[in-house]
């Protein structure tokens, strides 16, 4: 049965484990709900996602930004502070772990909190772009997110700055087609709180052979994947690195 919902809780947990164990390339691809645990909030939860209050074309897209900068930044800013102040969480710190034990290739996110790098992940792709820097709309000057919390005209030119976070209306990110080339040839890939509802990433999950979903809600992608959590990714993911770190990592078998 696909998904293998009916299994017991543990039972996916360990296949989850023998899949990793005997599948060649596994990434993963993670989307704000990694990081709700953090306090960020996501987009798309049922009660609690941004879109419940916000309409993403008038407060998150490049129309939006040249149109009204100061409404834009007044709202971004409040986000950004709360992306900028978290910490990761188990689900963070567990990618990180399953990496550093040469398990998992590397993680494909589409968040711009930078959880994963704090939690030690050293190979990430981010997608959606990053809030570590911004660049002036009219002389293309880069400057550290300091500046555009300062003010948001640049310094040299009186331009308006902008972050380095895909808005939409933007071209994708030279990470997005970084990631498109890491997934080829990958077996294996495990979609952590994902809605995969936003385009072009929802459709990575087709270049790998086999996905797996950790995500609290049901996902369009669940009827394809191997095995299906909806619970909690914190949880599932320090479950899965508490049963792979009894067993010797790939790169140290004797
Ligand atoms: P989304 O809001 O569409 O979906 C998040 C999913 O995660 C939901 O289906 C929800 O049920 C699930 N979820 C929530 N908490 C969870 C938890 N603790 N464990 C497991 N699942 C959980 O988010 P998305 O798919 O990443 O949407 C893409 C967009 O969201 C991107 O554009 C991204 O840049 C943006 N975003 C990023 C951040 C961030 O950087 N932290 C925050 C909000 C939105």
């Amino acid at each position: 049965m696909k998904g293998c919902l009916k299994l017991k809780y543990l039972d996916r947990i360990q296949r989850l484990s023998e899949l990793i164990k005997t599948t060649g390339k596994v990434l993963a691809l993670s989307g704000a709900g990694i990081s709700t645990e953090s306090g960020i909030p996501d987009f798309r939860s049922k009660d609690t996602g941004l879109w419940n209050q916000y309409e993403p074309q008038k407060v998150a897209s490049i129309q939006a930004l040249k149109k009204d900068p100061k409404s834009f930044y007044d709202l971004n800013f409040k986000w950004w502070n709360v992306c900028l102040r978290a910490k990761p969480n188990q689900a963070h710190v567990a990618l990180a772990q399953l990496e550093e034990m040469g398990w998992l290739l590397g993680t494909i996110t589409q968040n711009i909190d930078g959880l994963h790098q704090q939690a030690g992940s050293q190979r990430v792709w981010e997608v959606h772009g990053h809030l570590r820097g911004c660049s002036c709309l009219n002389c293309k000057d880069d400057y550290d997110l300091e500046q555009l919390f300062q003010n948001y005209y640049c310094p040299h030119c009186g331009g308006l700055l902008r972050p380095h976070v895909v808005l939409f209306g933007d071209t994708m990110s030279v990470d997005y087609f970084m990631a498109e080339k890491v997934m080829s040839g990958c077996q294996l890939l495990l979609v952590i709180g994902s809605s995969l509802q936003v385009q072009p990433v929802a459709s990575l999950p087709y270049l790998s052979r086999q996905i797996v979903i950790i995500n609290k809600e049901p996902t369009a992608w669940d009827n394809h994947a191997t095995l299906v959590f909806h619970e909690s990714a914190s949880k599932v993911l320090w479950d899965l690195v508490s049963i792979m770190k009894k067993q010797t990592g790939p790169y140290y078998t004797e």
